[in-house]
């Protein structure tokens, strides 16, 4: 950081690189920590011949923060560097590295300001693909900043009551009946703006807030369901949608329990619904959880179903009672209704129940039941609604 510092530092024609190897953890964690620290003492010594006259310094555990010209310190050079095989130990290893990097003469920035740059662009590489680089530009630091803020603020909405939900019907196609709701997360800042759940939602999971966030919903949405109950609707079942996170968190199902308990509502009437590219990743941990949730009766839906990438073999191996075809299906049904088709056909062999997701138009509904599809939800029977209007809502039916 002192060599970054003004006064120290000449920028002209320099480049910062941070370097980071891919892999690193399962290398240490299959081949042990030992075997790691070789592999970081042969990259370095890799670097430094291949960078003469540049810095070179760890900067973390398994990166690089590299200092010098630009015509040395660039993509080409630096994943040069790794093109030949390591030999480490006596074993040959391919490696490959993600790059984060900034010309300095762009920024105005100096020291760790810098430092911190080439972490945003490391961050960029890192979610387009391994192996990849990214130099940092102004707009992705302005990005970085808005991220960082708001995730502030959604500590503070989480603590302050700016967190509610809203509850939007679901319906049986035949005669558009209720059958049940879904629980839909909003987040209202004090300036009276509302911020979408695909906004936040994905921060909350990334930062780890969706956990305390997911039991708010949770019990929430429970009590309210017990509430209709006790105004006479006992038929609805109260969907709740559910991250991995989540999931995988092991008091899940403790949680789940409290919910159920204090609410009194009965375990089937409710519906955790979760993600179809959830289910594809970590399919035995998720499989054991979900079985779990339903040996409690606790029924599942697959959501979004036709957007994710798992195979059908996945489906038939996960525990569910229902599939939500995905609104983009729903959407392109009048011009060519295929998919929703062979999803409602596939929900029929696999018995799961089938809600369309997203019918907006009366065109829409006459397709889904000529297509023998169950279950619907969508703004042509109802958009989602705060608590009291949704019970106005369902007295009127
Ligand atoms: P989702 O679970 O697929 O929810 C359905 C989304 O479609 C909702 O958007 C709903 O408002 C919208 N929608 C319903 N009918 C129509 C329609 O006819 N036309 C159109 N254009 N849209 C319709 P919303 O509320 O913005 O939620 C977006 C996503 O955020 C949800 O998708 C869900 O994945 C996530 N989400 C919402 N609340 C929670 C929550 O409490 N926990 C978790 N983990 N995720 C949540
Ligand atoms: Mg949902
Ligand atoms: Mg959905």
């Amino acid at each position: 950081i002192e060599l970054l510092s003004e006064g120290q530092l000449n920028k002209q024609n320099k480049s910062l690189a941070i370097v980071d190897i891919d892999e690193f953890s399962a290398i240490n964690g299959a081949l042990g920590h030992e075997f790691g620290d070789c592999v970081l003492k042969v990259v370095s010594g890799r670097l430094a011949n291949a960078l003469p006259d540049c810095l070179i310094a760890r900067v973390g555990s398994d990166v690089f923060g590299i200092l010098g010209p630009s015509d040395k310190v660039n993509p080409i050079t630096l994943h040069g560097t790794f093109s030949e095989t390591f030999l480490v130990s006596g074993e040959l290893l391919r490696l490959s590295a993600t790059i984060g990097l900034v010309r300095l003469e762009e920024h105005p920035e100096y020291g760790s300001e810098l430092l911190k740059d080439a972490h945003v662009a490391l961050k960029r590489a890192k979610n387009s693909a391994r192996g990849s680089s990214v130099y940092y530009s102004e707009p992705m630091g302005e990005d970085a900043r808005k991220r960082v803020e708001l995730l502030n603020g959604l500590r503070e909405a989480l603590h302050g009551n700016q967190l509610f939900l809203m509850y939007q019907p679901k319906v049986h196609l035949d005669d558009a009946s209720p059958s049940g709701l879904e629980a839909l997360l909003r987040w209202r800042l004090p300036s009276g703006d509302m911020i979408p759940p695909d906004q936040f939602i994905p921060l909350a999971e990334q930062s780890g807030l969706i956990i305390p966030i997911g039991t708010l919903v949770l019990k929430t949405a429970c009590n309210y369901l017990a509430e209709l109950r006790n105004q006479g609707h006992q038929d609805l079942v109260m969907a709740i949608n559910v991250s991995q996170m989540q999931l995988r968190e092991p008091d899940f199902l403790e949680i789940l329990d409290e919910a159920l308990d204090e609410s009194g509502v009965p375990p089937e009437k409710v519906e955790l619904e979760i993600t179809e590219s959830i289910a594809a990743d970590d399919l035995k941990r998720i499989t054991h959880s979900l079985s779990e949730i339903m040996e409690r009766g606790v029924r599942i839906a697959i959501d979004d179903f036709g957007t994710g990438f798992s195979s059908l073999s996945v489906l038939t191996q996960l525990p569910a009672n229902r599939l939500k075809i995905d609104r983009s299906f729903i959407d392109d049904i009048l011009q060519d209704d295929r998919i929703a088709r062979m999803v409602i056909n596939l929900g029929q062999s696999l018995n799961l129940d089938i809600t369309a997701e997203g019918v907006e138009t009366a065109e829409q509904r006459e397709a889904l039941i000529g297509l023998q599809c169950g279950e619907a939800q969508g703004w042509h029977f109802a958009r989602p609604m705060e608590g009291p209007a949704c019970l106005e809502w369902l007295k009127g039916r």
